[in-house]
C-alpha cells in the first residue's frame, strides 16, 4: 500500500522498545526512522546527535508527517514552539511503545493525521485514537469536505464553522457548483441544512460551494471552490505569461469568480507550446487542453471573427475552446479582450492582446488519476478481512457494494467517505458506476463478499473496462483477495478440502444450465470434493435436487455433506449430514454446500478428507 500522499514521513524513536515497534512500520511506510546515538542502529535507521528539539525543528518544515515513538506529553512540549497553522504544519502522530495505540496529535484534517492514524493502526493492529469531533460524529470535516473532489479551499472562518458543527448546530450549505455526492452517506440526524432555500437566520454558520466569491458579512462562513471553470484563451505568439495572467485575473474579478474554481485552460492546438501559457499552467497546476481548428470551428459561439478564421482556421479560439473543454453549450463569460498597456508587452509588441472566455462544466475537474480497488471482504466478520483489504477500504473515497456486505464492514467506514449501496441484483450497474467515478478521478473500492475474483465483482469490472477500451493503466486497478466461502465454510467444519476439489456455482443466470450439469457430472465422476456456491434461491429451487441426484450416481449415499450458512456472521448455521440424508429444500442463498470425496469421513463431528488416498503414504503434507 502506498502512503505517497503523506510523504516524506519521518519517525523518531528514543527507546529500544519504541525502536522495535517503529522499525518494521517505517520500512513498510518508506519513512526514515531517526534514533539518538545512544541506541544501537538497525538497518535503515539514521542517527541524530545533540538535542532532540533541534532535530525536530529541522525535520518540521521538510516533512509532511512525523511519527513519534515517545510519550505524548514529551511530544506536545517538543512541537509546541514549532506549530504555526493547520494549513501548513505537518501531521503529528504518536505510537505508544508497545504499538497498541496510534494517536493523531495535530494536523488531523488538512495534514491528514487522522487518516494516517487509521492506516497505521491497521498496519500495527492497534487502536486508532482520533479525537476530532467530525470523526466522532462520522461526518465529513468542514475543512476536508471538498478535498476528494479536488475543490479549492477558499477564505472564511474555518475554526468557527467547524466548532459549530462539533456542537451539533445547524450549518447552512449553499451549493451552486460541484458534485453533491458528499451528501450521500451522511449519517441520520446530521446538522447540515441542505435545503435549497436561502432563508436562514442571519447568524447561521454557512458553507458556500460555488465558483463565485460568496463570502460576506459577519456570520461564520467558509467557502469551497469546485474546479468547474474552463478558461478559453487566445493570444499571439510569445505573449508574456504576466499578460495572460493579468487578463485572466481581470476577467475573474469583473465577474466575481474565484481563481480556485479554475479547472484549466483551453486553447488552439498550435498554442500547446506557447511559452507564457505553458509556464502559467505549470505554476498554477492547471491542465492545458488544446483542440484542433477542425474541432473548434464546429462549435457555435456568440462572437465569431472572420479575421481569426482567416488566420488560424477557426472563427473562435477562446470561446470555442472553453465550451469544448467544459462540454457545455453556453458560456459563462463571453469573449473579453484584454489589451496590454505599453509597459506590459514585450519589446516591439505594443498593442498585444489576450482574449479570454469562460465556460462552466457540469462536473468539476478533480485533477487526480482515479483508482479502482477490487476488494474481497471475506465471509463477514471484520477480523476475517486481510489488513491490506481493510487499508484499501479505509483509503477509498467511495465504497460501492451490495448493502448486506456494506453493513458488515460498517465499522471500517468513516465520515466523509461516499458509500453507495446497491441491491443484490445490480452488479453490472455497480461495475459501471465504479468505473465512471474512477475515470473521473476518485479512488473507488468495489467490495465483494469472500474473494472478489471468485463469483465476485472483479470479473465484471474488468469486462466492463475492456468494453470501454481501457489501456490497462488508467484508471489503475488493484485486486485485494479475500477468504472465499469455500475456505470459510471448510474451516467451520474441519478440513474437507484436503484433496483436489471443484467449486461450482449453481446459478444459471449467467451460465447455461447444461454447462453446469456437465460440470457437476464430471466433478462427481472425477471424485473431486465439491463446493456448491449459489445453491438455491427463492425462484431457483430445482438445481440442488439435480446436483444431489448426479452425485448419488457416482458416490455412496454415506458421503459426508456439510451445509454451512452465513459462516462467520451472527446468524451462522452449520449442519453435517450425508449425501443420502441431505435435504436441498432446507438450503438458501446464504449457504455453501460441501460434498466430500470417497475418502472424506466424519470424526467427532468434524469433516475430514485425508491428504492422500488410502494405500498411499503422504509425502507432501504441508
Ligand atoms: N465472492 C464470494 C462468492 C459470491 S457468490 C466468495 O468468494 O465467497 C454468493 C455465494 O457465496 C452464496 O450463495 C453462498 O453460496 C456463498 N457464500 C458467501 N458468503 C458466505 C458465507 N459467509 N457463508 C456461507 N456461504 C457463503
Amino acid at each position: 500500500m502506498s502512503f505517497s500522499q503523506f510523504q516524506p514521513i519521518a519517525a523518531i524513536a528514543t527507546t529500544p522498545q519504541a525502536l522495535q515497534t517503529l522499525h518494521p512500520l517505517c520500512q513498510r511506510l518508506n519513512a526514515i526512522l531517526w534514533i539518538p546515538d545512544t541506541l544501537a542502529p538497525l538497518p535503515g535507521t539514521q542517527v541524530y546527535s545533540g538535542s532532540l528539539s533541534e532535530h525536530i525543528a529541522q525535520l518540521w518544515s521538510s516533512h509532511r508527517a512525523l511519527i513519534f515513538g515517545l510519550a505524548l506529553g514529551a511530544v506536545v512540549r517538543l512541537i509546541a514552539p514549532l506549530l504555526q497553522h493547520k494549513s501548513s504544519d505537518p501531521a503529528v502522530l504518536v505510537v505508544d511503545q508497545n504499538g497498541k495505540f496510534v494517536i493523531s496529535v495535530s494536523g488531523g484534517h488538512q495534514a491528514g493525521a487522522d487518516q494516517l492514524t487509521r492506516l497505521l493502526a491497521l498496519q500495527l493492529n492497534a487502536t486508532p485514537i482520533i479525537t476530532g469531533a467530525a470523526n466522532g460524529l462520522k461526518l465529513p470535516a468542514v475543512d476536508l469536505l471538498g478535498v476528494r473532489f479536488g475543490w479549492g479551499r477558499g477564505q472564511g472562518d474555518w475554526t468557527a464553522v467547524s466548532a459549530a458543527m462539533a456542537r451539533g448546530e445547524q450549518i447552512k450549505v449553499i451549493q451552486e457548483a460541484g458534485s453533491n455526492l458528499w451528501q450521500k452517506g451522511l449519517p441520520q440526524g446530521h446538522s447540515f441544512d441542505l435545503t435549497p432555500s436561502t432563508e436562514t437566520a442571519e447568524n447561521t454558520p454557512r458553507i458556500y460551494i460555488s465558483c463565485l466569491n460568496k463570502l460576506a458579512s459577519h456570520t461564520p462562513q467558509v467557502q469551497w471552490f469546485p474546479r468547474v471553470l474552463w478558461v478559453g484563451v487566445g493570444c499571439e505568439r510569445f505573449t508574456p505569461r504576466s499578460l495572460i495572467e493579468t487578463a485572466i485575473e481581470q476577467v475573474l474579478e469583473q465577474y466575481n469568480l474565484g481563481e480556485n474554481a479554475i479547472a484549466g485552460i483551453a486553447t488552439l492546438d498550435i498554442k500547446a507550446d506557447e511559452p507564457g501559457l505553458v509556464e502559467l499552467c505549470q505554476d498554477k497546476n492547471w491542465p492545458l487542453r488544446t483542440f484542433g481548428p477542425e474541432v473548434l470551428r464546429e462549435i457555435e459561439v456568440p462572437n465569431p471573427s472572420q479575421v481569426v478564421s482567416a488566420e488560424v482556421g477557426t472563427p473562435s479560439v477562446a470561446e470555442a475552446a472553453a465550451l469544448q473543454a467544459a462540454g457545455v453549450k453556453q458560456l459563462l463569460v463571453s469573449k473579453q479582450i484584454y489589451r496590454a498597456l505599453p509597459s506590459e508587452s514585450g519589446p516591439n509588441r505594443i498593442g498585444q492582446a489576450v482574449t479570454v472566455a469562460i465556460a462552466e462544466a457540469e462536473q468539476e475537474y478533480i485533477g487526480r488519476t482515479g483508482e479502482l480497488f477490487l476488494v474481497g471482504t471475506g465471509p463477514g466478520a471484520l477480523d476475517q478481512i486481510t489488513p491490506a483489504a481493510q487499508t484499501a477500504i479505509v483509503q477509498a473515497d467511495v465504497v460501492i457494494g451490495y448493502s448486506l456486505y456494506l453493513d458488515l464492514i460498517r465499522p471500517l467506514l468513516h465520515g466523509g467517505q461516499i458509500i453507495e449501496s446497491y441491491p443484490i441484483t445490480q452488479e453490472r450497474q455497480r461495475a459501471e458506476r465504479a468505473i465512471d467515478l474512477a475515470q473521473w478521478g476518485l479512488t473507488v473500492a468495489v467490495v465483494s463478499s469472500g474473494d472478489c475474483g471468485i463469483y465476485g465483482m472483479a470479473g465484471l469490472v474488468f469486462e466492463q473496462l475492456r468494453t470501454r477500451g481501457w489501456d490497462g493503466k488508467t484508471p489503475g486497478v488493484r485486486v485485494f483477495p479475500g477468504i472465499s466461502a469455500l475456505q470459510s465454510a471448510a474451516s467451520r467444519v474441519g478440513a474437507p478440502l484436503m484433496h483436489d476439489f471443484c467449486a461450482i456455482s449453481l446459478s444459471d443466470l449467467l451460465t447455461p444450465w447444461e454447462v453446469i450439469e456437465k460440470r457437476l457430472t464430471a466433478a462427481a465422476q472425477g471424485d473431486f470434493i465439491c463446493i456448491l456456491y449459489n445453491p438455491r434461491s427463492r425462484t431457483r429451487t430445482e438445481q440442488l435436487h439435480t446436483a444431489k441426484r448426479i452425485f448419488l450416481q457416482a458416490r455412496s449415499g454415506n458421503t459426508p455433506v456439510a451445509i454451512v450458512r452465513s459462516a462467520y456472521r451472527p446468524d451462522e448455521e452449520i449442519k453435517l449430514t450425508t449425501l443420502e440424508q441431505f435435504n436441498p429444500d432446507a438450503v438458501d442463498m446464504l449457504t455453501t454446500v460441501l460434498i466430500g470425496n470417497q475418502s472424506t469421513g466424519i470424526y467427532q463431528n468434524w469433516m475430514i478428507t485425508p491428504r492422500g488416498y488410502l494405500g498411499f503414504i503422504a509425502e507432501n503434507t504441508d
